[in-house]
């Protein structure tokens, strides 16, 4: 389906880069076209009506014009807010986590309504003060899912004979959990995960968001889901992610009381 010269689309700014003296180029997500990049001419004027939509997490609709190269913003209309996520560090440091991973887990104009639906979803629960770590462990799982990486966590990932139900080893190498058997033999990076990590996270893995907040997840249990999962998406990745760090930063500072 050919897009005409102008378009309408509703979209979420994943992030977005300074370009001369006051233009803005900006990554979009859009809830039909899937990923794009567009220019927002001036918008860094104080003037502009285009500045509050070109931020990193702004939840609009826009207009936009077929360019050259680049799509150029023409008009934009807020349609969320998400004022509580901008709130505390954590949680605008969790929106940047999800927006960081939505960018590094898809490709230019491939759509996906499904993606663009759990972004929204996990940006909705932060802003209404859900704790980040849970959000970001639901969200972390349901994007692998829907990105084709989704971890084996029902049948050992080598031999496929069902888990016991006792703690086993985690390979993110091997992309799940290993048997007893099969963990003598693994190569690479193995950590051990509980009987309780490893059921929590099959239980968010198939849950909706509303029935996964009915998980009671303590603090032990949320540093080991979270050490299971960024190990896994490191390795999916290649690479860490920026916004895990920045997460780990402001913890420290929070923690140190500042
Ligand atoms: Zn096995």
């Amino acid at each position: 389906m050919p897009i005409p010269r102008t378009y309408r689309a509703e979209a979420i700014v994943l992030k977005g880069m300074d370009l001369g003296e006051a233009d803005r180029i900006v990554t979009l997500y859009t809830r039909y076209f899937g990923k794009l990049r567009a220019i927002a001419k001036g918008a860094r004027r104080p003037t502009s009506r285009l500045a509050g939509h070109v931020e990193p997490l702004a939840h609009a609709t826009f207009q936009l014009a077929k360019g050259r190269e680049l799509d150029v913003i023409t008009q934009a209309e807020t349609r969320e807010t998400y004022r509580g996520l901008r709130e505390t560090l954590v949680e605008t440091a969790a929106g940047w986590y999800v927006a960081e991973l939505v960018d590094r887990f898809t490709v230019d104009r491939v759509p996906s309504t499904p993606t663009f639906d759990l972004l929204a979803t996990a940006l909705r629960h932060l802003n209404r003060g859900q704790p980040a770590g849970f959000v970001c462990r639901w969200f972390d799982l349901h994007l692998l899912d829907r990105a084709g990486f989704r971890p084996e966590l029902f049948r050992c990932v080598q031999c496929a004979v069902p888990l016991e139900e006792r703690d086993h080893v985690f390979s993110p190498a091997a992309g799940g959990v290993l048997c007893a058997r099969c963990r003598a033999e693994a190569e690479g990076v193995v950590a051990v995960i509980t009987v309780r990590a490893l059921k929590s996270l099959r239980y968010l893995l198939r849950s909706e968001f509303a029935e996964a907040a009915r998980l009671r997840i303590d603090a032990s249990l949320s540093l080991e889901l979270e050490r299971h999962l960024r190990a896994f998406l490191q390795t999916v990745l290649d690479r860490d992610v920026n916004a895990a760090r920045l997460l780990d930063d402001v913890r420290g500072l929070q923690s140190a009381g500042a």
